[in-house]
């Protein structure tokens, strides 16, 4: 997988498998389906894994409708906790689309909602968007400047986090730019942007900026496509989760 195929996927099984290294499903005995995954990336922490697979499942509630949407938020709902160590993960639900987010292994709760190699394709459009949002450009890791971690940054970013305040990602942009914050890749998530797949690196290190983007006020940088969901690879980095 090359930058560009994650910039621009939209099948999130890929995304997936970049992630953990490769994996395969082992039926053992008792028929419990479990996934092996051999050399994950650093940062796929069974904490992201699980609020992707939360915020996936919300994805797929809210494209059903219908009136059992309150029994699946709170399925979400706990998925997220389980990922911040606020609950125990339920020995129930190994199907692959029974209660998915919320069973006991991370990794299994993300591509069990997905399928598998070998399997049709599950992956809805707008997967590979929560991915990225996530996970972030796992191309380009971000540092942290822990100088940037003003009082008000870190209070805003909690609120975002605690009560997934997404409309205030704009407030939070203007705090870190108050703060020093010069890091083009964050601020452009917090403006609402990512970073234009068709421009690339040239030689020297120096942006080359694609036919769109060349003297059209872009400067490289697109809409992003899909929301922020709990895990946002911007306010895990500022709030210290991994
Ligand atoms: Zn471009
Ligand atoms: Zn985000």
């Amino acid at each position: 997988m090359t930058e560009s195929d994650w910039l621009t996927g939209d099948d999130p099984r890929p995304m997936l498998a970049h992630l953990l290294g490769g994996w395969q499903t082992t039926l053992r005995p008792g028929a419990v389906r479990e996934p092996v995954d051999f050399n994950r990336r650093p940062g796929v922490t069974d904490r992201k894994l699980r609020l992707f697979a939360a915020a996936a499942w919300r994805l797929r509630a809210a494209r059903r409708g219908g009136e059992d949407w309150a029994a699946r938020e709170a399925v979400a709902c706990r998925a997220e906790a389980i990922a911040d160590g606020l609950a125990e993960a339920g020995d129930w639900a190994y199907s692959w689309t029974g209660y998915g987010p919320v069973q006991a292994n991370a990794a299994f709760a993300a591509l069990g909602l997905l399928g598998s190699p070998g399997v049709p394709c599950l992956g809805l459009p707008g997967e590979a968007d929560l991915l990225r949002d996530v996970f972030g450009n796992v191309f380009r890791p971000v540092m942290l400047d822990r100088s940037w971690l003003t009082p008000t940054v870190v209070a805003i970013a909690r609120r975002i986090y605690d009560d997934r305040a997404f409309a205030d990602m704009p407030v939070l942009h203007d705090a870190l730019v108050e703060a020093g914050c010069t890091d083009e890749a964050i601020l452009a998530h917090c403006r609402g942007q990512e970073r234009c797949p068709e421009c690339f690196d040239g030689p020297e290190g120096a942006r080359v900026y694609c036919e769109a983007c060349d003297g059209s006020g872009r400067k490289g940088w697109v809409p992003l496509r899909g929301p922020h969901v709990r895990g946002c690879w911007v306010i895990d980095l500022l709030l210290g989760k991994e």
